[in-house]
């Protein structure tokens, strides 16, 4: 069959090799996978079957319905100090779904996209398939995996066009400073650089407050903020996302969104909208739990051979640094799931600022988490 240029050499990814392999072993403990464990709460699916039942199952309107765009408002004000109307606001099929329809809107072939290190693969593949040229900017352990104003500075060229910001970040599990956000918005406004702010993980920061970047002065007209359902309200399977940004940009992406998939699932919009109004306590409550594990996971790798590990920030994953193993970061990931059955991503997963490190998602309960860390040890110590 012929398929088209782009798509005639797609391999399958080194992820999907790993999980292959953990599928088939009987004892293995996934600390691959990044979605929370939690099952949807109750309540939330009652308000989707509520909504049914109310007539809520025609075509929706292609943008979201508008109370569902009034409460994402209301979250990120209430949260994030974010002011924004319903307008600004569009629904969509997962974060991953936004992301897309942002570049599409965005991107000429040729046009470029900066991506810090370690990145959310995802991005690579949506850009390329948009005709984009991926700059990427390598990034340091010791300075939070975030780039310098210089790096910043010699990645942005007459071709720039977006800047991809992800805090907390899949896979380091690090949040930017809100000086780091500054640092990086003067440098957008200088070269009057769009920013697609995926901030998917805002319920997840353990120290301090999460900063959204459009939030900062002057920012909100070249910021898209990008959310979702998924990680904050354990909904992944519901597949509800969400953007944020200035209204003619949100028509474009409608536009786009309207020939995919007009629309997103109206019974999953209703029950976000009913999350997103009443389910904060219970978001915290997770979000506690998520850095009772952190910590634990950090305090236990800290104390293996050779491995070291930089306290929990946010998201639910921690990046440990095995260098001093001698092994890459792929043979390490292979052995520890070979020899141990503990699954892990390379750090390389993310780009080639991750060599030297893995990513742990500490999306298992505490016993799971335990019983990983204990194996794990028992390998770092057989090396
Ligand atoms: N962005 C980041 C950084 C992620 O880690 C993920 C999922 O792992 C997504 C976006 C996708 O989220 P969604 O389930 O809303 O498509």
């Amino acid at each position: 069959m012929r398929f088209a240029d782009r798509y005639k050499t797609i391999q399958p990814s080194g992820l999907l090799k790993i999980f292959q392999a953990a599928e088939k072993m009987d004892e293995v403990l996934n600390l691959g996978i990044g979605e929370p464990d939690f099952d949807t709460e109750h309540d939330i699916i009652d308000a989707a079957a509520a909504a049914g039942k109310k007539g809520f199952t025609h075509y929706p309107p292609t943008r979201g319905y508008p109370d569902v765009r009034e409460a994402v408002c209301n979250y990120w004000k209430r949260h994030h100090a974010l002011d924004c109307t319903p307008d600004e606001v569009i629904l969509t099929v997962g974060c991953l779904h936004g992301l897309y329809l942002a570049m599409r809107a965005m991107i000429n072939p040729g046009d470029e996209i900066i991506l810090i290190e370690p990145y959310f693969a995802p991005y690579v593949s949506m850009g390329e398939a948009c005709g984009a040229e991926l700059v990427r900017i390598e990034t340091k352990e010791e300075n939070g995996f975030t780039p310098t104003v210089s790096d910043l500075e010699n990645a942005i060229t007459p071709r720039t066009r977006i800047l991809v910001m992800n805090s907390p970040c899949n896979p380091t599990g690090h949040v930017y400073s809100r000086e780091k956000m500054e640092e990086i918005a003067a440098i957008a406004e200088k070269h009057d650089i769009f920013v697609v702010s995926d901030e998917i993980y805002e319920s997840m920061v353990y120290s301090g407050k999460h900063v959204s970047f459009a939030a900062l002065p002057g920012m909100k007209d070249r910021t898209l903020t990008m959310g979702g359902m998924s990680k904050s309200h354990c909904m992944t399977g519901w597949r509800v996302g969400y953007a944020i940004g200035p209204v003619e940009l949100i028509k474009v992406m409608d536009f786009i969104g309207t020939c995919l998939t007009y629309g997103l699932n109206t019974l999953a919009q209703k029950a976000s909208a009913y999350a997103l109004n009443n389910h904060d306590d219970k978001m915290i409550l997770r979000k506690n739990l998520f850095e009772e594990r952190m910590n634990y996971a950090a305090e236990r790798l800290n104390k293996m051979k050779n491995v070291t590990c930089a306290n929990a920030e946010g998201a639910f994953y921690l990046f440990p640094n095995i260098k001093n193993t001698n092994l890459t970061s792929e043979d390490f990931v292979w052995k520890l799931l070979e020899g141990s059955q503990v699954a892990t991503i390379p750090g390389t997963a993310f780009g080639k600022s991750g060599a030297g490190h893995i990513r742990i998602a500490c999306t298992r309960s505490m016993e799971v988490l335990a019983k990983a860390m204990d194996r794990m040890e028992s390998f770092c110590s057989s090396l």
